[in-house]
């Protein structure tokens, strides 16, 4: 007796082509768009399911934004890896998934020890017909009032547990990174002069003024 022929079915996983890489729902993927120049799309699987064939693998997808693709562009703040989930969906041929990626949350990300071409972080999310941002308001730092940038070096001050950028404080980053100790303009002993500077490398090697990346 033949089988009736299901026209579609739900899928368990999908094995990108030319690889053994395997996507199941649930994964972030890099999806190849339709203009080659541009950077791959990045996506998190919701399902995926089969023509009556087995072939034509189609792919449910929720979108995440590069900064540069919502309404309000990149800003200074935006990290390289920055995106932010979407609540536009998609129907994608499985055809154009380029690789896996990970999403990773925005404490996660500034906790990695290496960030590969994979990596991506997210800590909004994006309305898409709005162009409004959950939440749409997060904590600022520096005397430029700006939100953590995770590429960005930033030190903090001893006393008042701010953090700036070395830039904003007239400093250059060769020199934040040799910092055992730093306070602010207005916390300064000195008044206003800058901290005192690392001693010899024989010293006690634990730095104390640490990059933000690994606060936390
Ligand atoms: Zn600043
Ligand atoms: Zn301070």
């Amino acid at each position: 007796m033949a089988k009736p022929r299901p026209t579609k079915r739900i899928l368990d996983s999908y094995t990108i082509k030319g690889s053994n890489k395997v996507v199941k729902p649930g994964d972030c993927v890099l999806m190849r768009p339709p203009d080659s120049s541009k950077p791959p799309y990045v996506a998190r699987v919701e399902s995926i399911e089969a023509g009556g064939r087995g072939s034509n693998v189609k792919v449910r997808v929720r979108w995440y934004y590069r900064p540069e693709e919502s309404i309000g562009g990149r800003r200074q703040f935006h990290g390289a890896k920055e995106v932010f989930l979407s609540d536009h969906y998609d129907i994608q041929s499985a055809d154009t998934i380029e690789g896996k990626c990970f999403v990773h949350s925005f404490k996660k990300y500034t906790k990695l020890d290496a960030v590969g071409n994979e990596d991506f972080f997210c800590r909004f999310e994006y309305k898409s017909a709005t162009g409004s941002f959950v939440p749409d308001r997060i904590a600022v730092f520096c005397k430029c009032e700006m939100p953590y940038n995770p590429d960005d070096l930033m030190i903090q001050c001893e006393e008042c547990s701010d953090w700036y950028h070395p830039s904003c404080v007239g400093m250059k980053i060769e020199e934040a990174k040799k910092l055992e100790h730093f306070f602010c303009e207005s916390c300064s002993p000195e008044n206003g002069k800058k901290s005192e500077k690392s001693h010899s490398a024989t010293r006690q090697t634990e730095q104390k003024v640490d990059s933000k990346r690994r606060r936390r």
